[in-house]
């Protein structure tokens, strides 16, 4: 993660991206972090998943590659196969981007955090993150298509 925040590509192409990175958590998770981790991992309110899911990214594993939309199913539960491993994530570049969260002032994880990317044919995404993961708390339409993205995926899952 601190490579994302202080590479100086990232910082030039997509400057939300690099500062989002240099605001997960603290140093020592920064430093030991990454993104297949996080992706891997899909807690329901990490940084990461919002960012890939708003910026479009496609996730690229070592047998095949897959949209963000598609990627996660439901709250640590991915499309990754067991012996599946995440090797590059590629990001389409946004016109602006940016994220803000509310985090818990001892660990730093954010509660709360949305990801939002405007791209050049003026398309807008929003990547959301939610410790509860619950949808219809009444805090905004927009706030819960990352839980809605999950739905759909685990219904077309099951429907196979
Ligand atoms: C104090 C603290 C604060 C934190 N704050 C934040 C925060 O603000 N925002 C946030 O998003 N996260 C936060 N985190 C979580 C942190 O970002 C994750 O622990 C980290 O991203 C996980 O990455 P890792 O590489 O350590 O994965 P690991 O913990 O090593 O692995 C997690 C899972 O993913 C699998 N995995 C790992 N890499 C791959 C891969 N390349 N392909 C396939 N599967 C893989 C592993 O097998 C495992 O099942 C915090 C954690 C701590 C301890």
């Amino acid at each position: 993660m601190r490579t994302v925040a202080s590479n100086a590509d990232v910082k030039k192409a997509l400057p939300g991206l690099a500062d989002f990175a240099g605001r997960i958590g603290d140093r020592q998770v920064r430093e030991r972090g990454t993104i297949g981790g996080s992706l891997a991992n899909d807690h329901p309110a990490a940084c990461y998943p919002s960012a890939v899911l708003a910026l479009n990214a496609t996730v690229v594993m070592d047998r095949r590659r897959i949209a963000a939309d598609d990627f996660f199913i439901d709250m640590y539960t991915t499309m990754l196969e067991p012996d599946e491993l995440i090797v590059a994530v590629e990001f389409p570049l946004a016109e602006r981007a940016g994220y803000e969260k509310f985090r818990n002032p001892a660990s730093h994880f954010a509660l709360i955090g949305v990801f939002v990317a405007k791209f050049r044919d003026g398309s807008v995404r929003v990547g959301v993150g939610v410790s509860s993961g619950r949808s219809g708390n009444g805090a905004g339409e927009g706030l819960f298509c990352r839980v809605r993205t999950r739905r759909d995926n685990l219904a077309r899952r099951t429907q196979r």
